[in-house]
């Protein structure tokens, strides 16, 4: 019989990849339509739901098409999306209003008068819950990006949504209600709601006291389940758009980090995974749950059974890149066709080649939204520092991707110190690990050794595909993990190391001096 294939969706925030996914790992086909992402004065950042629901129809046609395979082989669909978004939705699952997404720090102001107002919630101590939610939720601190404060922004400015709301989804759920008519949300997409508690990671249920202090109704909170539950069945209306069997299962997944981590086979405790895609992150499977606050690094919950995902999150990489190319060397309207897309990196890529290590002296800070990760501070931006007359547009090329790779290693130490151990290699996911012209960067940058996947890009793709395979009883995550291919092993150069190591202090150094500047001109609060 013809090997069961996986239909995995990857809705990431620049766009919709859909992938044909065999139980060995093997992408058959896949297709990618880009989203739109509005931002919006006032720290908005916006997508609509029904873009997503079309980019996702568009790209699954496309594969179904070029793989060519009969319907019968797709054993379950199975999601993985950007975290962090919040949808209201009324009874019929429709949306009250455009999508919220992970960068939307709108809610800031709302979180803060509802952490402030907790004193009054039943007597509660708020510096004492405050400290009981970190421990019961996992993440390193409250965020105006967070879910929490995406609803409460909505009950303060849209009372009519939020009077009108039946549930508030996250992103993974949105489409899951899409794709099977029920409304859940997995045990990682409900994390920064602040309303479970994750202690015990094979059980992460609603907490009343939590409930009550995020200041929203219960009900308004969809069912949990773990990722790996087949939720139901596709709908028989999409079934009929898709081409697909009535009956075809629907896996839970997952959110991104987590798919990404087991994509990338990184399913030991401590092996770790470098995530480069709009925002970045390393990512690596623990067996407890931990917070470091004052690096805002945190173990939170995940695909794998009895695990926690240690997370260390940075909010600009390769939107750096996709700044440059949409807003400063192309104008909207000669911009290249968005089929051309990944041709306009691989230019960058061949122009970065060209100029030693070290672009110069010319040192780029990547903030272009703030940061998270090892410094939580929204006020922080980017820019070019020590640009002279003799650099070039190659030299600004090579300094962008140099600078976000700084950045990462700004990471590295408390990430180190989180896990205990030292790092021995990280394991290059997602569209910017795609280069390999960055990977030798980031070997560089770290002094670690870069794996590069064998289809960076599908990362997420393949892990909700095991995700599914798992759920539907036909493969474990261990058996996932040891059949990774690899494309390519990035060694450090010792020479471009010792030059970086001084990048490195000149990066931190800018950025201690100019902290308090940014936090002048751009506070944003929580
Ligand atoms: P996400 O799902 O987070 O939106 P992706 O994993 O699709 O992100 O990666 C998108 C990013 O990948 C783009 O912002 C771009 O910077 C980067 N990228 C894609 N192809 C290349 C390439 N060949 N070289 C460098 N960067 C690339």
């Amino acid at each position: 019989m013809d090997e069961q294939l996986v239909l995995a969706v990857d809705l990431g925030t620049s766009g919709c990849k859909t992938a044909l996914v065999s139980r060995s790992g093997t992408v058959l086909a896949w297709a990618y339509r880009p989203v739109t992402l509005h931002l919006l004065d006032g720290a908005g950042a916006e997508q609509v739901p029904e873009d997503w629901w079309q980019a996702l129809l568009a790209t699954a046609h496309e594969v179904l098409d070029k793989a060519g395979v009969s319907a019968s082989r797709v054993a379950a669909v199975c999601c993985s999306t950007q975290g962090e978004g919040t949808i209201p939705v009324d009874r019929e699952g429709i949306p009250l209003m455009n999508a919220i997404t992970w960068m939307d720090m709108r809610g800031a102001a709302s979180l803060r008068k509802q952490v402030r107002g907790w004193v009054n919630v039943a007597g509660y101590d708020p510096l004492k819950l405050a400290r009981w939610l970190r421990l019961c939720g996992g993440a390193p601190a409250l965020s105006g990006k967070d879910p929490a404060a995406h609803m409460l922004f909505i009950r303060d400015m849209y009372p009519q949504v939020y009077h009108n709301t039946y549930k508030f989804l996250n992103v993974l759920d949105y489409l899951n209600f899409r794709l099977t008519g029920r409304f859940v949300a997995t045990h990682d997409s409900i994390q920064t709601s602040w309303v479970t508690d994750n202690r015990d990671v094979d059980r992460i249920r609603y907490n009343d006291k939590l409930l009550q202090a995020s200041g929203i109704e219960a009900d308004k909170f969809p069912e949990l389940v773990p990722c790996t539950e087949v939720i139901g069945v596709l709908r028989a209306d999409v079934a009929n758009a898709l081409g697909l069997r009535r009956g075809t299962a629907v896996v839970a997944g997952a959110i991104d980090n987590s798919a990404a981590a087991i994509g990338a086979g990184t399913l030991a405790d401590g092996d770790a995974h470098l995530y480069l895609g709009t925002s970045s992150w390393i990512g690596a499977h623990v067996p407890q749950k931990k917070t470091d606050i004052s690096a805002m690094i945190a173990a939170i919950p995940c695909a794998v059974p009895s695990k926690y995902l240690m997370m260390a999150m940075q909010t600009s990489a390769g939107n750096n890149l996709s700044f440059l190319k949409e807003k400063i060397l192309y104008h909207q309207d000669e911009l290249l066709n968005e089929e051309q897309l990944p041709d306009v990196y691989k230019i960058f890529d061949r122009i970065a080649a060209k100029v030693p290590a070290g672009s110069q002296g010319l040192l780029y800070a990547p903030w272009l939204y703030g940061e998270r990760c090892p410094v939580e501070d929204r006020s922080l931006r980017g820019g070019l520092f020590n640009l002279s007359l003799d650099h070039t547009r190659e030299t600004v090329i090579r300094a962008i991707l140099e600078g976000v790779a700084l950045n990462t290693r700004w990471m590295v130490d408390p990430v180190q110190r989180f896990l205990g151990r030292k790092l021995d290699c990280l394991t290059a996911v997602g569209g910017g690990a795609t280069s390999n012209v960055w990977c030798q960067i980031f070997a560089d940058v770290l002094g670690l050794p870069i794996r590069q996947l064998a289809e960076p890009m599908q990362a997420n793709a393949i892990g909700a595909a095991y995700i599914a395979f798992v759920g539907l009883r036909q493969l474990d995550f261990a058996t996932a993990a040891a059949q990774t291919r690899y494309r390519a092993t990035y060694q450090p150069n010792h020479v471009h190391r010792n030059l970086y190591n001084d990048s490195f202090g000149a990066f931190t150094e800018l950025h201690r001096r100019l902290a308090p500047l940014y936090q002048r001109l751009n506070h944003q609060g929580l």
